[in-house]
Parts: C-alpha cells; structure tokens; sequence
C-alpha cells in the first residue's frame, strides 16, 4: 500500500463545518442538512478537506467531534433566539428575528462548539450567523434589527448583491484581520439585518463598516498569552474569495493555523 493518503490528509487539515437545517429539503421532504457549496469551495481551494458537522447537541459527542477536527467554521443562516443574549423582543421586533426552523437545536449545539473548540485550543472562523453566535457564547448581545435599533445606518442586507462589495470596512490597526489581509480598509459583502452590540469579554473589534456597525472580531491581546487562531466576520468571504485576495487570504490564514493544530 502507498503511504500517500496519510500524507495528504496530514497536509489538509481536517474543518469542521456547522451548517443550516431546512425544515422540508427539497429531496427528502424532511430535515435536511443546508450548506452553500461556497464554504466547502473556499476551504477546499485553501488546501483543507471540509467535514459538515452531525446535527447532535449531546455534549460528550460535540467534544469528540471537535477533538476529531483541526479547526471549526460556523456559517451563515437564520438569526440566533434573542433569549439567548437578553430578555423576550417586543412583538413588533420578534416579527423581524427569523429563528433557524429545528428549535433551536442549532443554537445550542453551535454554542457548544465554540466553547469546545476554545476549551480544546481549535482554530475558530466564523462567517455572518457564525460571528454573532461567537459573540453570544462567549457572553456578548446583538442588535436585534439594525433598521429599528439604528435608522440612521446604510442597508446592511443586499441580498440582491450578496456576491459583489457592498461597502467598505475599516480595519483596526495592528489586528489579526489587519496582518492577514495587509489591509486597513477593504470592501465587503452585506446580508445581515443584525449586528454585535456589545462585544463579549475577551473579544475586540478587528473592522467596522463606515457607519459603526461591528464587522469583524477577534481576540484581544493580551500579553505573553499563546492564543489559538479566533476571527469572525459579519460578511462572507466564500462568496467573494475568488476574485478579491483579501478574502481568500482569510481562508488560507485559517487553513495555516489549523496545520499547526
Ligand atoms: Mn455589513
């Protein structure tokens, strides 16, 4: 037998990816795993192999599939159950918030996840959905509607552009997202009708859009303390790493820090 396919899967790091459940997938009529293939294809094109994370909320299994991996991305999709940062939405916001259709299994179990993959020294990504699940985790709260809580800011959801830039985002200087790009200002993508609000503790913003609106996280540094990789961003660079190189150089940044795993 050819020793090659150890090789090759030592030099691609294993990522687990979190996806969304469709309540009724068009194949199965049943819950269905949903993943937009661009994750896959971006992770694929930095030289990782993309593993989709079970649909289990059971802790035990949560830490061994987390031991199992090299790195974890959490991506797009519904808003995360407001009850989760803070006290029960007034009725005319609740009709805003659109919660992922299994319960809240999604929630529980990405929560789950990141606190594993700290606890357990995991490189962490995390995309749209995925920053404001990282932030409330680890103990921050989002702006429920960025319409209703802050009129006075641009149109943060262009899902007729969700492929092309947006806006711009300017990067704090000396940050992670700064050093991986070689960039202080940069254009994104925009799909989110939410945001962070307060950051959580151990966190610090690495980008805000023009108008304030937190766009990227990171851990803040802190001196002599060997980190593990942590970045999220509120845009989608799968969607935009093909043609823009600082969001493909997010995706190799990450890949890079998962081989050190
Ligand atoms: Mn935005």
């Amino acid at each position: 037998m050819s020793p090659a396919p150890k090789k090759l899967a030592l030099e691609m790091p294993l990522i687990l990816v979190s996806s969304e459940v469709e309540d009724k997938g068009r194949e199965f009529g049943d819950y269905s795993i949903s993943l937009s293939i661009r994750y896959e294809r971006a992770l694929l094109n930095a030289g990782a192999i993309p593993w989709v994370m079970p649909t289990t909320t059971t802790p035990s299994l949560v830490a061994e599939v987390v031991r199992r991996c090299d790195g974890l991305m959490l991506t797009g999709g519904e808003d995360v159950n407001p009850e989760l940062y803070g006290p029960p939405l007034e009725k005319s916001l609740q009709e805003k918030v659109h919660l992922t259709p299994d319960g809240g299994q999604r929630d529980l179990r990405e929560c789950l996840l990141v606190r594993e993959a700290l606890s357990q020294g995991k490189p962490i990504l995390a995309i749209c959905r995925g920053h404001q699940v990282l932030n409330v985790a680890l103990g921050g709260t989002l702006i429920p509607d960025i319409h209703s809580a802050r009129p006075e800011c641009i149109e943060h959801r262009r899902m007729d552009r969700r492929t092309e830039v947006v806006h711009q985002a300017r990067l704090t200087p000396d940050s992670l997202l700064s050093k991986i790009t070689g960039k202080q200002l940069f254009g994104v993508n925009s799909t989110h009708h939410q945001a962070v609000d307060r950051v959580a503790p151990g966190l610090r913003v690495s980008a805000l859009s023009e108008d304030g609106i937190v766009e990227a996280l990171e851990f803040e540094a802190s001196s002599g303390e060997s980190l593990p990789f942590l970045l999220s961003v509120q845009f989608h660079p799968e969607r935009l790493e093909d043609r823009y190189s600082e969001h493909k150089a997010i995706f190799r940044a990450f890949v890079a820090a998962c081989k050190q795993t």
